[in-house]
C-alpha cells in the first residue's frame, strides 16, 4: 500500500504541469535575472542605490521589466508555439546577452539589418569560446528544458480570458509602478533613452519585428533625375577622367597621423600631395546606414533605409551621364548602392600572398586593375570598398610584415586584452590602410598620361576602442560617442586633373578646417566629374569654392 502511494506521488511530480500564465511569469523572471546584466549594470551606474529612493527605484524598474517581459512572453505562450519559437528565442537571447556584455552594444532595428546583411566572413570574425559558452549555458540548455516542460492549457475561450486578465493586471501593475515614481522615470529615461534597447529579449523581439515589417516590401527604384549629362566644361577636357573613390571601413579620424594622432599611422599618404579634411562626420554609425546614405542624395536628415532603396543614387547618376562605373568589393557588399552598375567581389579570390584561407587583404582591390582600364575608352569611376579596420579581430586585417605597433590583441574578445593591445592592433589596420591608399595613388600616377586622375577617400563610420567601456560601433546616432562618428576624408588630385578642372589646390587646403559630412560626398563627386543635373547642390560641393571655372 505504502509503495503504491509513493509511486503515485512520484508520477504526479513528473506529470506536474505549469499553467500558461505560470510559465510566462517564471520564464520572464529567468530572462530578467540571467540575460540582463548589461541592463542592470547601466541602471546601477545611473542611479544612486545607496539612497533609499534610489534603492526603491531600482526595485521598481526591475519589477516593471519583469511584468513587461511576462506580458510579451504570455502573448507567445501558445500551444505548439512554445516548443518551436521559445528554443529560438533562448538561443538568440544568449547571443544578444554575449554581445551586450562583451562589447556594450545595444539592439535596435538597424543592428538587426546589419546582421541580416552581413556575410559569412564577418560572422566568423565574431566567433569565439565565450560566445559558445553563452550559447550553451543560456541558449541550448534552457531550450532543451523548454522541450521537456509540460504546460497545461485550458479550453480555448477560458485560456483567452485568463490571458487577457493576466495581461490587463500586469499592465496596470506596470503603470502603477511607473506612476508611483514618474519623476524618477522621467529623469532616468531622459539621461538614458536607449535603456529599452538593453532589455533582453524584448529588444531583439521588437527590433526583429520592426525590421521584418520594413524589409519585405517590394521596392520600385525610381530615377532621381533623368537629366544627368557632362556639362560644357567637362565636354572639352583634353583627357578623360579616371576617378577613384575609396570607401573606407571603420576608420576613425583621430587615429590618422595626418589628423594629428600622436602615432605616425599614415606616413605614406602624408608624403603625397593630399588635401586632408580633418572635421568630417558620418551619416550613420554602421555600414548598413552609412554606405547607402553617403551614396544617396537624401543627406543625413532626409535619409531612411526605404527612401534610399527606392531611388537611384550617386553611381546611377554618374552612369546616366555616360561615365562607366565599377565597384570592387573586399567587404560584405555595396549595401544596394551598386545594384545597377558593374560589380566585382574581390574577397573570394585566391591570390597567393594577398589572400589566405579566411580573407584577402585590401591590396586585392588593385589586382588586375590595369586590365579593367584598357577595356573601354572614356572617363571612368572606380569605387574600392575596403575591409579596412573591421573589428573585432583587427589583427587579421593586415599581413604579418605590416605589424608595426606591438604587442597586439590576437583575439576577437577585446575585453580580454589590454587597451594598449587593442589600440595597437587597430592602429596597424590604419597603417595598412595608409599603405593601400598610397599604392592606389601610385597606381593612378601610372595612368596619368592617359587620364586626368584623382582620388577621394572617405570612411563609413568610426569605432570605439574601449572608451567608456564601449567597443566596436553601431550605437544609435544621437547617443553615439564622437569616436564612432568622426571619419577621415582626403582628396588626391593629379596636377593635370587640378589644372584641367581649374581647381586651386592651395585654396582647398585653406578651406580644409571647415566642418563637412557624408552629405557632401554626393555633390562633391558630381562636381568633380563635371556632371550637370538638377539634383546637384553646389553648396554641398567641397571643391566648388576653389574652382575658378566650371560649366554648371
Ligand atoms: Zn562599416
Amino acid at each position: 500500500m505504502s509503495i503504491s502511494i509513493s509511486a503515485k506521488a512520484q508520477n504526479e511530480t513528473l506529470d506536474q504541469k505549469l499553467s500558461a500564465t505560470q510559465f510566462s511569469i517564471f520564464c520572464a523572471l529567468f530572462f530578467v535575472i540571467f540575460y540582463n546584466s548589461s541592463f542592470f549594470e547601466t541602471v546601477f551606474a545611473l542611479v544612486d542605490y545607496s539612497t533609499l529612493r534610489g534603492f526603491i527605484f531600482i526595485a521598481n524598474i526591475s519589477l516593471v521589466l519583469w511584468l513587461f517581459t511576462s506580458i510579451i512572453i504570455s502573448l507567445i505562450t501558445l500551444p505548439y508555439i512554445v516548443k518551436t519559437i521559445f528554443p529560438i528565442v533562448f538561443i538568440t537571447a544568449s547571443i544578444v546577452a554575449y554581445f551586450m556584455d562583451a562589447y556594450g552594444v545595444v539592439i535596435h532595428r538597424l543592428m538587426i539589418q546589419n546582421v541580416a546583411e552581413t556575410d559569412f566572413s564577418e560572422t566568423r570574425d565574431l566567433f569565439n569560446m565565450s560566445l559558445v559558452l553563452y550559447v550553451v549555458a543560456l541558449g541550448l540548455l534552457p531550450a532543451l528544458l523548454i522541450l521537456k516542460i509540460k504546460i497545461s492549457y485550458e479550453e480555448f475561450k477560458t485560456e483567452c480570458w485568463r490571458k487577457t486578465k493576466f495581461i490587463a493586471i500586469a499592465f496596470i501593475g506596470c503603470l502603477a509602478l511607473i506612476m508611483s515614481m514618474s519623476m524618477d522615470y522621467a529623469s532616468f529615461f531622459r539621461n538614458h533613452k536607449n535603456i529599452r534597447q538593453m532589455a533582453n529579449p524584448l529588444n531583439f523581439i521588437y527590433a526583429g519585428l520592426s525590421y521584418a515589417a520594413t524589409s519585405n516590401k517590394i521596392i520600385e527604384v525610381k530615377p532621381i533625375e533623368n537629366d544627368a549629362a557632362i556639362n560644357s566644361f567637362g565636354k572639352y577636357l583634353a583627357k578623360p577622367t579616371l576617378f577613384i573613390l575609396v570607401v573606407g571601413e571603420t576608420a576613425r579620424a583621430d587615429h590618422f597621423g595626418i589628423n594629428g594622432y600622436k602615432r605616425d599611422t599614415t606616413p605614406l599618404i602624408a608624403q603625397q600631395n593630399i588635401i586632408n579634411f580633418p572635421k568630417v562626420t558620418s551619416c550613420g554609425t554602421e555600414t548598413a546606414v552609412s554606405v547607402p546614405c553617403m551614396f544617396s542624395a537624401l543627406g543625413r536628415s532626409g535619409y531612411s533605409d526605404s527612401k534610399a532603396k527606392s531611388q537611384e543614387g550617386l553611381l546611377d547618376v554618374i552612369n546616366h551621364a555616360g561615365i562607366s562605373v565599377l565597384w570592387r568589393d573586399n567587404n560584405s557588399s555595396c549595401k544596394g548602392t551598386c545594384n545597377r552598375i558593374a560589380f566585382e567581389d574581390m574577397q573570394r579570390l585566391q591570390i597567393p600572398n594577398i589572400c589566405n584561407d579566411r580573407e584577402c587583404f585590401d591590396e586585392i582591390l588593385l589586382h588586375f586593375l590595369d586590365e579593367k582600364i584598357t577595356a573601354e575608352n572614356g572617363s571612368k569611376v572606380i569605387v574600392l570598398h575596403q575591409k579596412g579596420s573591421h573589428g573585432p579581430d583587427y589583427f587579421y586585417r593586415y599581413p604579418d610584415d605590416k605589424e608595426v605597433f606591438t604587442p597586439v590583441c590576437k583575439t576577437n574578445q577585446l575585453q580580454n586584452c589590454t587597451t594598449e593591445e587593442v589600440i595597437n592592433a587597430y592602429d596597424n589596420t590604419i597603417r595598412y590602410t595608409d599603405y593601400f591608399l598610397n599604392s592606389t595613388i601610385e597606381w593612378l600616377k601610372t595612368k596619368s598620361s592617359q587620364y586626368n586622375t584623382s582620388l577621394l577617400y572617405l570612411s563609413d563610420h568610426g569605432e570605439s576602442l574601449g572608451e567608456n567601456g564601449l567597443y566596436l560601433h553601431g550605437m544609435p546616432y544621437a547617443l553615439a560617442p564622437k569616436e564612432q562618428k568622426q571619419v577621415p576624408l582626403f582628396l588626391w588630385l593629379s596636377d593635370d586633373y587640378a589644372k584641367a578642372n581649374a581647381i586651386n589646390t592651395e585654396c582647398l587646403k585653406q578651406n580644409n578646417t571647415l566642418a563637412y559630412s557624408h552629405d557632401n560626398l554626393f555633390h562633391t563627386v558630381l562636381g568633380m566629374l563635371n556632371i550637370q543635373t538638377q539634383i546637384y547642390n553646389p553648396d554641398l560641393d567641397i571643391v566648388k569654392p576653389c574652382r575658378t571655372s566650371m560649366g554648371n
